[in-house]
Order: structure tokens, then C-alpha cells, then sequence
């Protein structure tokens, strides 16, 4: 496989080599169900109640059952499904609410499937962003009431990076009676969460975003918020969850979460330092290049850079023949290349939407990555505004 640069840690990461080494044994020596009686079987459980600590460590979800287990602690398959049974439970909780307020930029694990309540009666409100992908705090607060369900907002924008007043999003929506939902998927592993200080009902991590495998998420539910099974079968995880337990899954996801709490502040660090590198590198060398975004307050590691005149498309697939792997700001849907909801919401300027790129760094990049990326990007920029319609030329 030739070289890769891969700078899309936001769509996934890379395992890592330890994490992998926690998850292996449960393959082929240890793959009994951890639910079974037998002793080779249920012998598991007890490492799956660990793992459930480490995550909750992570989270600073500090509540254990008598039984010492984090019971706040929900295994799912994922992101997108922790999103919908969080708002599957809270719509269920209070049925005779019927209003859902989540912000315009989330993800379509959240936009798509609010989409299917408010076809089924519900009033979905979208709060709107300003230029810089801030919330409208006056917009959500004018719009959650005694009939709202659920408030749902992100942690952190998947796109721009963006951080999302969460704390004070929960305390208007415990006002008004709602439940509050956070899909915190880019931040848990990037940036502290302290849940023993931030009242959220309900949050959603996934274990791929954090160098942990595909396939593992978490529900948080907070003790005492009413939860209903949003996958039913058997009686796993304590009646909230049926299928068999994804062990190895589980054991990676504790292990992914026990390094990010060791290591969260060094890599922190490490990826301000990488991001600003980038940052700078890219706006000297480069003309009309805009950083997306509020730069004050988001993740570490992800930097949106629109490009004036050209298609984003064009610059990653330059990039791809040199191995460097980024993503674009557009929603590829039915063939139109739309620039995504979230510059959208922003306002971002069509000419400037379109020349769109995510760079998403993670622990194991390297400031050599980030040069060898600046000796190819001016010059990729260059061509394609050369031969763009929409290039007005350096001084326009
Ligand atoms: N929410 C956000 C903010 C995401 O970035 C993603 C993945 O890109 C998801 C939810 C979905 O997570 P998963 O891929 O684990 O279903």
C-alpha cells in the first residue's frame, strides 16, 4: 500500500496498535457470550463492567450501582444509533410533548431522523447559526416551551469543529421540563467532558471517532431520566439493549477511552500545535483561503478551509494521487455537488462553500505530515484556479 497522509480522522481513525491488542483475545480465545452461565462465558462480564468504568471515566459519570457498575453506560452499535434511541426515549418519556428543537447543524444522524417525527406530527424547530457556525442562544431559547420534548445539541461540529454551549442549552431545556440530549461523538477523546459538572440527560459517543473500532458506541443516560429499549429482544444491558454483547468491541471501546483520559492533555497539545501550524501555513502561502468556523472556541483538531473559485471535489482528488487523505464541505446527493448543510446554515458564500476542505487531524500525525502536505496544496490551489470559471483572479 503506498503512503498515506491521513488528515480525515473526523470521518474515522485509526485503531490504535493498543487498543487492538485489548480487543484481540476476545476473538479466538475468549469468545464466549457474556451473558452465558458458564463460567468461560460469563467470566467476560466482568471485564465488560470494567470497560464500562473506563468509560464512564472518561465522561466523568462518576455514578455506580450497588454492584459497582456504571449503570449510566449504554453499549450501542454506534453513533447513529445512540442519536435515535435518545430520541426515541425522550419522545417516548413525554408523549403528549410534541415539539423536538435541535440545532441546524447537526448531524444527519439527528437531522434525518427528527425529519421522521415531524412527518409523524412532531414541530421540529431548527435553530440557526450565525456566520461563524455560533448558535442563536435567543432563537433556542424563545424556542423550547412546556411543550418541547427534547433539546438536542452537539457537543462539537463533525464539519467545522465548532463547540456548542451544551451546559447552558441543558439548563433551558430542564426549565422548561424537556429532556437534553448531546451527540457528543467528536468531542469524547478530543477535549474534556465532565458530566459530574454539565447536566445532560442523555449523550452518544462512538468508538471509531476515538481509535476504537466501528461498530461500538454509548448511550449516557443519567440516572433517573426514563429510557425506553430502542433495539428490544433479549435482556441484555440490563433490559435496555437486546443482542448479544459486542465484546471485543466493548474491550477496545473501554481501552480507547482509559488512553484518551491518560493522554488527553499532551495530545491536546500536540494537535493545537499541529492545527495552527497547518492554519498559518495554509494562509500565508495561499491567497483567498478563509478559515470556517469559530476559532475562539472548537476542537483541537479540525481545521475547514474554503479555497475561493474552485470545487472541493477537485482539490482531494489532487491530493489523493499524492496519498493525502481529507474531506470536502459538500453533501455529494443525486449528483449535484451541494455544498453542505452546515456552510449553508453559515452563509458561506456559494464561490467559497464549493472550495471547501476538512482537514482532521489525530495523535498520529506528525509536523513532517503537514509540510509535505504545504508542498503540494499551493500548487493544487494554483491549477485548479487557473482553469476555474469562478476564479476571478488573485486581486478580485
Ligand atoms: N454524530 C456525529 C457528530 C458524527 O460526526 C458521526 C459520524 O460521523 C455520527 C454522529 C455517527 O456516528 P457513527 O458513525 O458511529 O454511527
Amino acid at each position: 500500500m503506498k503512503k498515506i497522509i491521513y488528515f480525515d480522522n473526523n470521518a474515522t481513525t485509526q485503531v490504535d496498535p493498543r487498543v487492538f491488542e485489548a480487543m484481540r483475545p476476545f476473538f479466538c480465545e475468549r469468545y464466549g457470550n457474556a451473558s452465558s452461565i458458564h463460567s468461560f462465558g460469563g467470566s467476560v462480564m466482568a471485564e465488560v463492567e470494567e470497560a464500562r468504568r473506563q468509560v464512564a471515566d472518561l465522561l466523568g459519570a462518576t455514578f455506580r450501582d450497588k454492584d459497582n457498575r456504571a449503570a449510566e453506560i449504554l453499549f450501542t452499535s454506534g453513533g447513529t444509533e445512540s442519536d435515535n434511541a435518545a430520541i426515541a426515549a425522550a419522545t417516548a418519556a413525554a408523549p403528549d410533548r410534541r415539539r423536538i428543537v435541535v440545532s441546524r447543524v447537526e448531524h444527519p444522524a439527528i437531522l434525518t431522523t427528527v425529519r421522521e417525527y415531524e412527518r409523524r406530527g412532531y414541530d421540529v424547530r431548527l435553530i440557526p447559526v450565525d456566520d461563524k457556525g455560533r448558535l442563536d442562544m435567543a432563537e433556542l431559547e424563545a424556542s423550547v416551551n412546556s411543550q418541547t420534548a427534547l433539546v438536542s445539541l452537539m457537543w462539537a461540529n463533525n464539519e467545522i469543529g465548532n463547540l456548542y454551549p451544551v451546559a447552558e442549552a441543558a439548563e433551558i431545556a430542564h426549565r422548561n421540563g424537556a429532556v437534553f440530549h448531546t451527540d457528543a461523538v467528536q468531542a469524547v477523546g478530543k477535549i474534556p467532558i465532565e458530566l459530574d459538572r454539565v447536566p445532560v440527560d442523555l449523550l452518544s459517543l462512538s468508538g471509531h471517532k476515538l481509535h476504537g473500532p466501528k461498530g461500538i458506541g454509548v448511550l449516557f443516560i443519567r440516572r433517573g431520566v426514563r429510557f425506553k429499549p430502542f433495539v428490544t429482544g433479549g435482556h441484555q444491558e440490563r433490559g435496555r439493549r437486546g443482542g448479544t454483547e459486542n465484546v471485543p468491541g466493548i474491550i477496545a471501546l473501554g481501552e480507547a477511552c482509559r488512553l484518551a483520559k491518560a493522554e488527553m492533555a499532551e495530545e491536546v497539545r500536540h494537535l493545537t500545535a499541529l492545527r495552527d501550524r497547518l492554519e498559518q501555513q495554509v494562509l500565508e502561502a495561499i491567497p483567498k483561503a478563509f478559515i470556517n468556523g469559530d476559532r475562539e472556541h472548537r476542537l483541537p483538531n479540525t481545521s475547514s478551509i474554503s479555497f475561493e473559485g474552485i470545487e472541493g471535489e477537485a482539490i482531494l482528488s489532487l491530493l489523493d494521487q499524492f496519498g493525502i487523505c481529507a474531506s470536502s464541505g459538500s453533501a455529494c446527493t443525486t449528483g449535484s455537488l451541494e455544498p453542505s448543510h452546515v456552510l449553508r446554515a453559515m452563509g458561506v458564500p456559494y464561490t467559497r462553500a464549493h472550495g471547501t476542505i476538512r482537514f482532521s487531524l489525530s495523535k498520529f500525525n506528525t509536523g513532517e505530515e503537514i509540510d509535505e502536505l504545504m508542498q503540494v496544496l499551493p500548487q493544487i490551489i494554483a491549477t485548479l484556479r487557473r482553469i476555474s470559471p469562478f476564479w476571478q483572479g488573485d486581486q478580485a
